[in-house]
This record gives C-alpha cells, sequence and structure tokens, in this order.
C-alpha cells in the first residue's frame, strides 16, 4: 500500500493481447520504425479529444492548451519518451483500453496471422496498424504515465511484454499521457546509430516521413553544434565547437491541400495521404479541388488501392475529415458522402464550417449537403472518367470496392440511374475480364431482345448450367452474376436502355433468334403427348414444387430447376436463407428435357404401371439431380444415396 491507499497491481493481459505482444516481442519484422508513427498518432487523437471536449468544456484544458507532442532521447538511461498533453486515461480505461484487445482490427490480424503461420510481415502490419503494442518490437519494456483532465491522480502502467502488466496510482502534474520505452540493447546502442532510435538524425527523419502532416506539432530538443562567437558575433576559429540545445517542431503540419495544384507533386499527394490515412500503397485516385459560389470550400479526396481488410464488416469506421480554415473540426463525418462511397478518404476545409459545432447541427447543415452533393458528383465523375480512360485501373478499382457500389444500386433505387454505367460484370464473352452494361448492349445483334444472366459461385459452376446449353449453342452472350448481391442489382435496376434482364433459369427464355411460336408449337405437341406423364410426375413431387414443364431451354442434361417470374429466384431464395429468412420461396419448377433418355424411360415405366415404386423414385431421383445442379443439398442425402445404389445394383444384375 502507498500513502495514498493505493496499491499496485499486478494483472494479466488478456489471452490474445498475450499472443500480439508474443508477435511483438519476438518478431522478425523488418519495419519496427512504425512504433513511432503508432504512438503519435495515438497522442495525435488524445488532443483530438480534449480538444473538442474543451469547446463546451474549458475547464478541462486546465489552462494548458498549447497543444504539442514531444519526444525525448536519452542516451544515459537508453530510453525514449513519448508525451502528450491530450485527454489521458482514467485508471479504468488505462485497463480497458491498453490491458484488452477491444479493436476487432488487432483480432482479425492475429487471424490472419495464425492462417499464414508467418510472421508478420510489412503488409500484414501496414494494413492493421496494431498500435500501441507496436512498442514491444522495439522496447524491452514500456512504462506509461497517464492522468486525465480533473483527475487528481495519474496512473503508472507498466510491462515487460510477458504476459503481465503493473498499475498504479502516482502523481502527475501534467495531464495527458507519457510513454517511456526502455529500448532493447539493439535499438539504443551508439555504435549503431543507424538502428538506434535514440539518434537525433533518425527520429528527425521518421517523423517526417511518417508524421509530418499530425496537426500538432511534434517537438523534440535538438543539439547543435557550433563554432563560439565572438563579442562582435563573429566565429571564434580555432576554439572548441559548443553545444546548444533548442526546441525543434519537425513536423511541417503543413496543410497541403491549401497549396495550388499545379504546385503539388504526385508523390506529395501520395504521401500526404499515407502519412494522413496511414495506409501503406499510394492511393489509386487523388481529387483535389476548390470551390467558390454558394459555399466555398476546399476538399481533397482519395480513392485507396485496396479495400481496408474490414470495409465490408460493421465495423469499419469510414467518413470524411472536416477542417474550417486549416483548424480540425472531426474525423470521420460519414454525413458528407453517400453510403455506397464510403470507401471515399480524404477531407474537406471550408470557412462555412463552424469550429464548435456539434455532430447533430452539423448533419443538418445545408453547407454540408451542399458540399456532399458536389464531392458525390465528382467522385463519380472520376470514376466514369478512369472507366472509359484506364481500364485495368478501373478494374482494379472495381475488384477493391466495386460491391460497394452494387450495394449502392439496390440499397436506394436512386442510385441505379447514377452507378448502372459503372458496373462491370464477367460475361460468357470476356474470357477473364468483366463487361459493362453499355458494352453488352452494343454487342447486342438486332433480333436480341433482352440482357441475359446466370447466377452462380463461379464461372465454371455457370458455364455448367443446363440452361447455358442452349445460349452458348446460340452464341448469346451471358452476363454471368457471380456474387450474390447481383441478382438483387439487376433486379433493382429492371432494365438497361430499355433491354429487360433476364435470368437464364426464369421464366420464358425469350430468345427471338429463334421462331418462338415455332418453339411454342412445338413443346406444346411434345406436352399434349406427355400430358399424363407430365401430370404424373407433378402429383409424385406435389410438395417440393409448384409445376413441371416440357423444357425449352436443354440440350443434354435431363432436367433443371427454374422458378417462373412471379416470386423470388432460387438464387435469391439461397441468399436470404442464408440470412435466416426463410419468408420468401421461389417457385420451383421441374423442367424435363423430353429428348433425353431418362425422359424416354420414366415414359416407359409409366405406361408400364404409374403407381410402381421405381416410377416414383425416379421422379424423386429426377428432382435431387435438378437440386444437385442448383447447388442445393437434398433434404435427405441418405435416401438419395440408396436410390442411387439400388439403381446400380439392379443394373449390375440386368448386365
Ligand atoms: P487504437 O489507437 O488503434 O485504438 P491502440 O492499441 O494504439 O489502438 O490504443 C488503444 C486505445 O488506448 C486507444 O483507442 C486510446 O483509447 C488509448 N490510448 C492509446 N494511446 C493513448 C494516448 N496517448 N492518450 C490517451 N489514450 C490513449
Amino acid at each position: 500500500m502507498t500513502q495514498e491507499g493505493s496499491t499496485r497491481e499486478t494483472r494479466e493481459f488478456q489471452a490474445e493481447t498475450k499472443q500480439l505482444l508474443d508477435l511483438m516481442v519476438h518478431s522478425i519484422y523488418t519495419n519496427q520504425e512504425i512504433f513511432l508513427r503508432e504512438l503519435i498518432s495515438n497522442a495525435s487523437d488524445a488532443i483530438d479529444k480534449i480538444r473538442f471536449e474543451s469547446l463546451t468544456n474549458h475547464e478541462l484544458l486546465e489552462g494548458n492548451s498549447e497543444f504539442e507532442i514531444f519526444i525525448l532521447p536519452d542516451e544515459k538511461t537508453g530510453t525514449l519518451t513519448i508525451s502528450d498533453n491530450g485527454i489521458g486515461m482514467t485508471y479504468e480505461e488505462v485497463i480497458k483500453n491498453i490491458g484488452t484487445i477491444a479493436q476487432s482490427g488487432t483480432k482479425a490480424f492475429l487471424e490472419k496471422m495464425k492462417e499464414k503461420e508467418a510472421n508478420p510481415d510489412n503488409e500484414l502490419i501496414g494494413q492493421f496498424g496494431v498500435g500501441f503494442y507496436s512498442a514491444f518490437m522495439v522496447a524491452e519494456k514500456v512504462t506509461l504515465l497517464t492522468r486525465a483532465p480533473g483527475k487528481t491522480k495519474g496512473i503508472k502502467w507498466e510491462s515487460n511484454g510477458d504476459g503481465t502488466y503493473t498499475i498504479e496510482e502516482v502523481d502527475k502534474d501534467k495531464r495527458g499521457t507519457t510513454i517511456i520505452l526502455s529500448l532493447k540493447e539493439e535499438y539504443r546502442s551508439p555504435e549503431k546509430a543507424q538502428e538506434s532510435f535514440l539518434s537525433q538524425y533518425k527520429l528527425e527523419n521518421l517523423i517526417k516521413k511518417y508524421s509530418d502532416y499530425i496537426r500538432y506539432p511534434i517537438k523534440m530538443n535538438i543539439t547543435i553544434e557550433e563554432q563560439p562567437k565572438d563579442a562582435d558575433g563573429k566565429p571564434v576559429e580555432d576554439a572548441p565547437l559548443v553545444q546548444r540545445v533548442e526546441v525543434r517542431t519537425l513536423n511541417s503540419m503543413a496543410p497541403l491541400w491549401t497549396k495550388n495544384k499545379q504546385d503539388i507533386t504526385q508523390d506529395e499527394y501520395h504521401h500526404f495521404y499515407k502519412n494522413l490515412f496511414h495506409d501503406w500503397e499510394d492511393p489509386l485516385e487523388v481529387i483535389h479541388s476548390k470551390t467558390e459560389g454558394t459555399v466555398e470550400y476546399t476538399s481533397l479526396l482519395f480513392i485507396p488501392s485496396r479495400a481496408p481488410f474490414n470495409f465490408y464488416n460493421r465495423d469499419y469506421t469510414a467518413g470524411i475529415q472536416l477542417y474550417s480554415k486549416h483548424v480540425f473540426i472531426m474525423d470521420n463525418c460519414q454525413d458528407l458522402l453517400p453510403e455506397y462511397l464510403r470507401f471515399v478518404r480524404g477531407l474537406v476545409d471550408s470557412p462555412d464550417f463552424s469550429l464548435n459545432i456539434s455532430r447533430e447541427l452539423l448533419q443538418q447543415s445545408r453547407q454540408l449537403k451542399l458540399i456532399g452533393k458536389n464531392l458525390e458528383k465528382s467522385v463519380l465523375k472520376t470514376l466514369s472518367n478512369l472507366l472509359s480512360k484506364d481500364r485495368p485501373k478501373y478494374e482494379k478499382f472495381w475488384k477493391e470496392f466495386g460491391k460497394s457500389l452494387k450495394i449502392g444500386v439496390y440499397a436506394d433505387p436512386q442510385n441505379a440511374d447514377k452507378l448502372k454505367d459503372l458496373l462491370l460484370f464477367p460475361s460468357s464473352h470476356t474470357a477473364d475480364g468483366s463487361t459493362s452494361f453499355d458494352e453488352y448492349v452494343s454487342r447486342m445483334p438486332e433480333h436480341q431482345k433482352v440482357i441475359y444472366y446466370a447466377t452462380g459461385k463461379d464461372r465454371a459452376s455457370v458455364e455448367r448450367l443446363p440452361q447455358m446449353e442452349l445460349l452458348r449453342e446460340k452464341e448469346i452472350e451471358v452476363l454471368y452474376l457471380l456474387d450474390p448481391v447481383d441478382e438483387f442489382v439487376v433486379e433493382a435496376l429492371r432494365d438497361y436502355k430499355e433491354k429487360k434482364f433476364q435470368s437464364v433459369s426464369r421464366g420464358d427464355l425469350n430468345l427471338e433468334n429463334v421462331d418462338a411460336a415455332e418453339v411454342e408449337k412445338k413443346t406444346e405437341e411434345i406436352y399434349k403427348e406427355n400430358e399424363a406423364l407430365v401430370k404424373a410426375i407433378k402429383e409424385q413431387l406435389s410438395d417440393k414444387i409448384a409445376d413441371v414443364k416440357i423444357s425449352n431451354r436443354l440440350k443434354s442434361s435431363a432436367v433443371c430447376l427454374v422458378s417462373d417470374d412471379t416470386g423470388i429466384s432460387l438464387s435469391m431464395e439461397h441468399i436470404l436463407s442464408d440470412m435466416n429468412n426463410e419468408m420468401f420461396k421461389a417457385r420451383r419448377i421441374l423442367e424435363v428435357n423430353p429428348n433425353h433418355a431418362v425422359f424416354t424411360a420414366l415414359k416407359a415405366l409409366h405406361e408400364t404401371d404409374p403407381a410402381s415404386e421405381t416410377f416414383k423414385d425416379y421422379c424423386d431421383l429426377l428432382y435431387t439431380q435438378a437440386l444437385l445442379i442448383e447447388g442445393i443439398l437434398p433434404e435427405d442425402p441418405i435416401s438419395f444415396a440408396n436410390k442411387i445404389a439400388g439403381l446400380m445394383a439392379q443394373k449390375e444384375k440386368m448386365d
């Protein structure tokens, strides 16, 4: 017990944190230097928080509003200290934030690591950003001192990166957080200055490289050696050099976006982006614009090259940074861009934003809405230009973020018009690339009236569909909808340039290049001839299907399952049932191929004894085959297997 009645507690890290720490401590990761970026970025976030809260509660600042981050290398103790006067942490917060992994990102990181069974490589750490724990890549001991505003006591947290940490109350004058890294031998040796994180030169460079655009000054005591000067200010030659210490701000904090476009190089944009948004890859596109008029603002937007690992998860925080006259207001403003453009990163700086505006008020702000509309337009225009001028780059974008646009189409019909020309799908006519609707339509022969599509889990399984055979023979292009959301997209669009979308597995095929009336007449004739048989099959399967039809879309397959135009499709039923929605069922129609030997066999069986067990088994088997072709498992696989086995045994007897 200390005098104040507080005890030092030793606590265990959560199991997952232990794993992560273990990885950090023993990592052979070559990019250890990013620990500094991570700690500085935490410090900057902590200052953002107090600055924002102090707008409504000025007392929190305790008279200390010169926000800064201080870096202090100390050769004597072999420590590197990073301090901020941000929001600090309470006892409970330290335990919650530092002792456990709350971030799903870190969990995902660990899972990826296990999957790879490898050491974390640059890409992985770059992508996930393991935050505070990265300190253990370079430090054998980490001490964290912190005090939240208004608290009389601070907290000291300490760990060697093994399974435990200690935590206790201590005195701490200044509000904020100080992190003291007792560097590992190899990172503090003066002989190996290149690797030493105590080297002034190295620290200066790292801050320029990773943290130049941090919005608060990152300061360090810089030792300057110089020639002594005489009374007139002239250097005294031959005299030994004298040392002078000067506090210097190492980051430029330059609001790049305020410069003229012509004066900014591609490299500067990229460096800025990576710095600000912690990406390790250059952005795919940069959109920088200045607008004056009803609202005045500058925007600098980026389309990333790669979707963050959690982009399609709920916990991904999208949003744009807001500034007013170059002063940061807030991060992740989500009201500016529509949901489907949530992959866009960047910032908007407008003198029309008020500094201490609340999120709620901001949402209603007219300026924000206006700016949002403009930004949406300019992003869409950029994408559309990319599609027409740099297809490979657009395809790269599409691979990463296409799904977001597709979700946009069906989430809100108003988006459909804006987005339909930006959509790409694989097709039977593009071996490995994809096609836009416009390209598809331009290839359509005049007599083709609809846009065909087929759904499946991948190219190969779509191409195997019995329904595809006839279309392939007639060289009709079919779009391959391989993503579960795709079918919802075409349903939402209904048509493109007045051409309806038509599933190869639904309703009438509308094959206009064959004489539809002729085909229909023939199918009708076959039906008449086999009416009793068709009805018998339907009766046998009545609890499973809505109808049985003579097919005119099959060639070599005996059966297929289709759905009619009245309800949802089979693939949609699939998706909905995956989402635990059993409400909607497709109207299943079994189509049988009258030209197939199985049909003849069935017919013969029916003629001899329509009530025989064999006929019933055949009907069941036929239906199950159709299910399997669609990728649906039979309800009773054992009975299916037994029936097949029975048939095989019979065949053996006959032979
Ligand atoms: P992240 O910063 O990505 O959330 P970290 O592991 O780096 O993950 O940090 C975990 C949490 O600890 C932060 O979210 C923050 O709440 C808290 N924290 C870290 N550094 C500081 C700091 N310098 N000042 C105040 N809080 C901090």
